[in-house]
């Protein structure tokens, strides 16, 4: 099943600075190789980035064991892709993330001037198990117009939130 582009209820939802676009069929793919990350990570957090439909890193949560609180799975997987291929290839790319970018991890997205964010769970779905900033990556996009960016969300949604069931 391919979900469809959440709505992004009210807020900027007629803004230009970021378009809210429907799953296609790479998505799924790519959202299970996050997901992945997710199941073996710290926190179940996991993110891919993609680029001309080639992974260029993959990222987990490795807040426990580096001791890192910033060390979110779409940190980890952009400060790897800067690592093995310097920031060029982020602009544009595509970033898949199991639950959807905190307010640091979403700032840090649009800094490197990708393109597009598919994430599954929502942080009002997240916010149920666990702790956190109640800003959706649509808002801090929508405040962002130095950095156009496309979000869908609701990708294997379900499946990400099974991640918190162990
Ligand atoms: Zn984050």
């Amino acid at each position: 099943m391919i979900a469809g582009s959440i709505g992004m209820a009210g807020v900027g939802a007629a803004s230009p600075l970021y378009a809210a676009e429907p799953a296609t069929a790479d998505d799924e793919r790519f959202m299970r190789i996050a997901i992945d990350e997710g199941r073996r990570a710290d926190f179940p957090f996991g993110a891919v980035i993609v680029q001309g439909g080639r992974v260029l890193a993959r990222g987990r949560n490795l807040g426990r064991s580096q001791d890192d609180p910033t060390a979110h799975g779409e940190m980890v997987a952009i400060r790897r892709c800067l690592a093995q291929h310097g920031s060029r290839p982020l602009k544009g790319a595509t970033l898949y993330t199991s639950g959807e970018p905190c307010a640091m991890c979403m700032g840090a997205i649009l800094w490197s001037h990708m393109g597009r964010l598919v994430f599954a769970a929502s942080v009002q779905q997240l916010a149920t198990r666990i702790d956190q900033i109640m800003l959706s990556s649509a808002e801090v996009a929508a405040r962002a117009p130095f950095a156009p960016i496309s979000i869908t969300g609701g990708v294997l949604a379900e499946e990400a939130m099974r991640l918190f069931a162990k």
